[in-house]
């Protein structure tokens, strides 16, 4: 059987590979105490994406289930207009956009690609502030693309064995601290949980 892994691993696999491995274990719990309430609105707001609350347009799809055979992801977007060919993901707020936003916009475009529609643009739009940001598609972005693959190809083929982490600022900051096996930083740095 085939192993897809989900889009949204690729922000955290820049971050840190184990923190796919302790999302996975401490995921729900975590969400609960690690997320403060305004995070827990931005949830509520994507929540009337994924039950299909967003739009009754019926090129406007929502929440729809993707995958790429090519890259191996699965996951789902936000909201497609199939008449403009448009992808939007939309987040709280946005101050910076991360390599990691920038390549699950771009899984999610190659697997819509490769279910048959087509992406002409690409898009990131910010609630709190109401503003948008566009992203150029991959091919319009070589050096991104490229970013993107060579990130994907190290994911799917991580060993948690052997990894060895070197940031320790990042595990100072890691909400995974505590239960992680190998931290750089001493365990309760940041207090768990
Ligand atoms: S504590 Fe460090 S090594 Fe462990 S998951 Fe967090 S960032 Fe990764």
């Amino acid at each position: 059987m085939e192993l897809y892994l989900k889009i949204s691993y690729l922000n955290d696999f820049i971050f840190c590979p184990l923190s796919i491995y302790y999302h996975q274990l401490y995921g729900s719990l975590s969400e609960r105490l690690y997320y403060g309430a305004p995070q827990l609105d931005g949830k509520a707001a994507h929540e009337a994406i994924d039950e299909k609350r967003y739009s009754t347009h019926k090129n406007i799809l929502q929440s729809l289930d993707i995958y790429s055979d090519e890259y191996k992801l699965c996951g789902k977007i936000d909201i497609f207009d199939t008449e403009k060919g448009l992808l939007t993901e939309r987040k709280k707020h946005i101050e910076t956009i991360y390599d990691g936003y920038v390549f699950q916009l771009y899984a999610q475009c190659m697997c819509l690609r490769e279910m048959g529609y087509t992406v002409k643009q690409l898009r990131f739009y910010s609630s709190d502030d109401n503003k948008l940001y566009p992203i150029p598609l991959p091919e319009d972005d070589v050096q991104m693309f490229e970013k993107f693959k060579t990130t994907n190809k190290a994911m799917q083929n991580f060993n948690m064995e052997s990894f060895v982490p070197q940031n320790e600022d990042k595990c100072k900051n890691c909400i995974y601290n505590d239960f992680c096996d190998r931290p750089l930083a001493p365990k309760s740095y940041n207090g768990g949980f």
